[in-house]
């Protein structure tokens, strides 16, 4: 789940980091209210979840609380990315001096957190990465210790060499370390830290993203989901409990259990084609369950093909024959439909199937070459 700026700016608030001021509006009013508070000037921001907001026109800086107002006016209802703008920040101008990318995330390979930090931030990092990666620099912390100071200030000190700001740059770190291993993230990020004229170190930008696992025990965290950011599609798996990534393709998966949704993609891959998705309908499917699957699935207009693979196990078969046909009947779509079926009730899931006119294989790998043929 990922976090606007104005939240994980409250999170990075709460672990006391130093972070610029700012509040949100939803109308050009209150940013013009905002903007008075903050003595005329203020830098009006896009609240999407999108990186280069700013390369979108979604941050500009105002010179007066009119110019704000004008702002808050063409930013709200703007698309990125996608996504519609409904909310911006206004904050007081910062006279930036230096720009610079503290990041951390979660290292896979070594099993901890990894900090990544740059003196070339503002910029897009991904860009510094590609085209002169010693410019970042890594640091894995070992989480059984946690972050020590030494290794804050060691961090710091690839951004500054004024000690004064250095120091700055620690705490900032070392608060940064706090908000990801408190609130269960699986990334945060400021970029950029910036130092002022006035040599202040602070955050002015802030990336937050929680570990969807982490939600159940984290309520307050939970909370801060915002509905309007979510897809339709995203909201109605959450909702359904299916988990489910959109993809770019045309070959529509509905698949039971994670480890067959990875193999039945690589597989489609295999004969040439392109998933449209990744959708685990999960271990005891009840036909709702699987006619919610079918609604995600047929409503990306994307989609050419729909590919069944359900190996019962835990799952039956037949729950799931009864949801494809009782999926068929209510939402009526005439997408090709390639079903393979193998396991518990096999044969009970066949004889449903036939009766509405359906058909099942029992190889894998007939089905997904099917489906790809039926997608081009
Ligand atoms: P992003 O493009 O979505 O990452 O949005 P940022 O918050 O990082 O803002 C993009 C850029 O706008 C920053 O890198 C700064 O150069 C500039 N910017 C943002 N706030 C201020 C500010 O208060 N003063 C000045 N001078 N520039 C700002
Ligand atoms: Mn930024």
């Amino acid at each position: 789940m990922n976090l606007h700026e104005y939240q994980a700016k409250e999170l990075f608030r709460a672990a006391g980091m130093a972070v610029n001021p700012g509040e949100v509006a939803t109308d050009a009013e209150g940013a013009r209210a905002l903007a008075e508070k903050y003595g005329g000037s203020a830098v009006v921001k896009a609240q999407v979840h999108s990186g280069g907001r700013g390369k979108a026109g979604g941050v500009r800086l105002a010179r007066s609380a009119g110019e704000a107002a004008e702002h808050a006016t063409a930013i709200l209802g703007m698309e990125i990315s996608g996504l519609t703008v409904e909310k911006v920040l206004v904050s007081p101008i910062e006279n930036i001096e230096t720009e610079a990318y503290v990041g951390v995330l979660v290292d896979r390979e070594g099993q901890c957190p990894v900090f990544m930090v740059s003196a070339e931030g503002g910029v897009d990092i991904e860009e510094v990465a590609a085209t002169h990666p010693e410019a970042i620099h890594r640091l894995r912390v070992d989480p059984r210790y946690g972050l020590m100071p030494h290794q804050a200030y060691g961090l710091a000190s690839k951004l500054y060499d004024d000690p004064k700001l250095v120091r700055q740059g620690a705490g900032v770190i070392s608060r940064l370390y706090d908000v990801f291993m408190d609130n269960g993230a699986s990334m945060a990020e400021i970029n950029p830290l910036i130092s002022t004229t006035e040599g202040v170190v602070k955050a002015i930008d802030a990336k937050v993203s929680i570990d969807d696992n982490e939600l159940f025990r984290r309520t307050a965290v939970a909370a801060l989901r915002d509905p309007a950011s979510e897809s339709a599609a995203d909201a109605r798996a959450r909702e359904a409990g299916l988990s489910f990534v959109k993809l770019d393709g045309n070959v529509g998966c509905c698949v039971n259990g994670a480890g067959l949704a990875m193999a039945t993609m690589d597989l489609v891959k295999y004969y040439g084609g392109e998933p449209a998705n990744f959708l685990d309908i999960g271990g005891s499917s009840n036909p709702d369950k699987v006619v919610e699957a079918l609604r995600i699935i047929t409503s990306d207009p994307g989609v050419k093909v729909i590919l069944f693979n359900i190996f019962g196990g835990i799952t039956r078969c037949d729950d799931v024959a009864l949801g494809i046909v009782e999926a068929v009947r209510r939402i009526g779509f005439d997408l090709p439909l390639v079903i393979r079926l193998t396991g518990t009730n096999e044969e009970l899931a066949r004889g449903i199937l036939a009766e509405a006119g359906l058909a099942a294989v029992a190889s894998m790998d007939e089905v997904v070459e099917r489906a790809v043929q039926l997608a081009r």
